[in-house]
């Protein structure tokens, strides 16, 4: 049967389980430059963390880690904050765990964007454990791998030159001291490793403070070149599996050069490695350090979590998203979510039985509790938007629930017991309207006809007509078959009637069905708006 086949989790994990471990360690890893947005989290949260279920699933042991990478030094300042940047400048160069919180009510800047990330990821999925890089490395976790690391400084420049193609000096050392005169991390050189001790330089030319001393490089008072710190994690941590940004992937870059490190300098066999695409917004990648992000927050205030992790799951990680709240791809998502469900609950069936399995697969994997037996109700996004602005449905949502019956998408029953959920669905819907809907896509009454709208007389007879009739269309089908059959009546094409309706009523060339439209604006408008012809 058709359902049977894998999501791609399922076959990660599949692969995964050919390895016999006694424990499976799936590891999302990031840097807390800024907020945590929904590009990042594809990378380095759901792909784990679905990986992790598809795992626990299929009764394997296994473990969730995030490594908040505070240990990273500050680059750019990220222009999405209420913050002075020169404020700030100061602080480029200097680890982020060891940076003011840009918010009062964090300790330092990496634990307040780790800390926002935590508040909201338990309503997307699985808590993995947080782990702060620093805290490891203070507590010793790193202390041999880089003992391991500088004792073979130069084999790691032989693999490092060979598989990149630069040239490292011989006598470049992995690693990269704090300053214990600025606290920077960035502008310090390393060398003379004497095993147990290194001397280093802030370099002044770089930016640092010309400081020069030597220190033992353990306990959190040095950190790892990028391309060996990564490895070293799959060995402190027992990783097997781990996903990355896709440039991590290209030829000479860091997984390369990480899976070479794991095997001839630690000895173990690198975790499985995935790469993914990030989320494109408008072309651009979304980053956290340039401040053109969603992040997870923002998302509950748009839409519920499901349908973010719906849009993981129905694309395969290494397949570019291009999404963006501020046009039509945040309502298809929305529209392919709610087929699927309707897929799922077998309304609906699609073209083949691949893609009803795919759907009815994804949309399963997507819930974050076991699905409900019968179908939620559906309000179609089109009409959210256009009901949550007739009826508020902070102040009003007896009214919204009113219409809804009437335009038939909820039933009695779902106006009473479905009656949170769909206040929270309006409220969404309102909220995108108001911070990110492009204009063309808002729905409103128009006060007046529009002018310049000029109809012929069998026209006109067919709105007459409509008008007298509508008081006794009751139900959304009832206003259609009134119309189209009015207009077969008089020889008209129907779509030329509907397409003339929604401009007198919402100034556009199509809208959602026009029956339901008509009982959301209310009856009397529409009639009245007829007869104004
Ligand atoms: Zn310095």
């Amino acid at each position: 049967m058709a359902s049977s086949e894998k999501a791609w989790p399922e076959l990660i994990a599949g692969a995964l389980a050919e390895k016999n471990l006694k424990e499976y360690v799936c590891h999302g890893m990031w840097t807390p430059s800024g907020y945590f947005h929904i590009g990042n989290a594809r990378v380095e949260y759901f792909v784990p963390e679905l990986v992790y279920e598809a795992l626990a699933a299929k009764g394997l042991k296994a473990k969730f880690n995030f490594l908040a990478d505070d240990f990273d030094p500050m680059d750019k300042i990220p222009g999405n904050l209420p913050i002075k940047e020169k404020d700030f400048e100061q602080y480029k160069g200097v680890p982020y765990y060891n940076i003011p919180s840009p918010f009062p009510e964090y300790k330092s800047w990496a634990s307040c964007f780790t800390g926002k990330l935590f508040e909201a990821i338990g309503d997307f999925g699985a808590v993995p454990n947080r782990i702060s890089c620093y805290e490891s490395y203070k507590k010793g976790l790193y202390n041999e791998k880089i003992k391991t690391a500088l004792d073979n400084a130069q084999k790691i420049v032989g693999i490092w030159n060979e598989i990149t193609g630069t040239e490292k000096a011989p006598n470049f050392l992995p690693i990269q001291i704090v300053c214990e005169n600025c606290g920077k991390l960035s502008f310090t050189e390393a060398g003379n490793w004497d095993g147990k001790e290194v001397e280093y330089a802030c370099k002044k030319e770089s930016g640092g403070c010309g400081h020069k001393a030597k220190t033992r490089p353990f306990d959190g008072r040095a950190k790892l070149h990028w391309r060996m710190h990564w490895p070293a994690g799959w060995s402190v941590f027992n990783v097997a599996f781990e996903s990355g940004g896709k440039d991590h992937f290209a030829r000479g870059g860091s997984v390369d050069t990480g899976k070479a490190f794991a095997k001839e300098i630690f000895g173990m066999e690198a975790p499985l490695l995935y790469g993914a695409e990030f989320i494109q917004l408008r072309g651009a990648k979304m980053s956290g350090s340039i401040g053109n992000v969603i992040d997870l927050q923002e998302w509950l205030k748009v839409a519920k979590p499901e349908i973010f992790r719906f849009m993981n799951l129905s694309y395969r990680p290494g397949s570019a998203i291009e999404f963006s709240l501020n046009d039509n791809s945040f309502p298809l998502l929305v529209e392919r979510y709610e087929q699927a469900e309707r897929v799922y609950y077998g309304a609906e069936k699609l073209r083949d039985e691949g893609l009803t399995g795919t759907a009815r697969k994804d949309y399963a994997l997507s819930q974050m509790r076991k699905a409900q037996k019968e179908m939620p109700a559906q309000i179609p996004f089109s009409l959210q938007t256009l009901v949550a602005q007739i009826a508020d449905p902070e102040k009003n949502i007896e009214k919204a629930l009113e219409i809804l019956s009437e335009t038939s998408h909820i039933s009695a029953g779902q106006a009473k017991g479905q009656k949170g959920e769909i206040r929270q669905q309006l409220l969404r819907a309102k909220y995108w309207l108001d911070n990110y809907a492009p204009e063309e896509m808002k729905i409103r009454f128009l006060e007046k006809a529009p002018k310049g709208l000029e109809h012929d007389s069998k026209t006109r007879e067919v709105f007459s007509e409509i008008a007298r009739q509508l008081p006794k269309a009751k139900t959304p089908e009832e206003i259609q078959m009134l119309i189209y059959g009015s207009a077969k009546q008089h020889e008209l094409q129907p779509r030329e009637i509907f397409r003339k309706l929604y401009l007198m009523t919402i100034g556009k060339e199509q809208g959602p069905k026009f029956g339901s439209l008509a009982i959301a604006i209310g009856i009397d408008k529409i009639i009245k708006r007829l007869q104004e012809i």
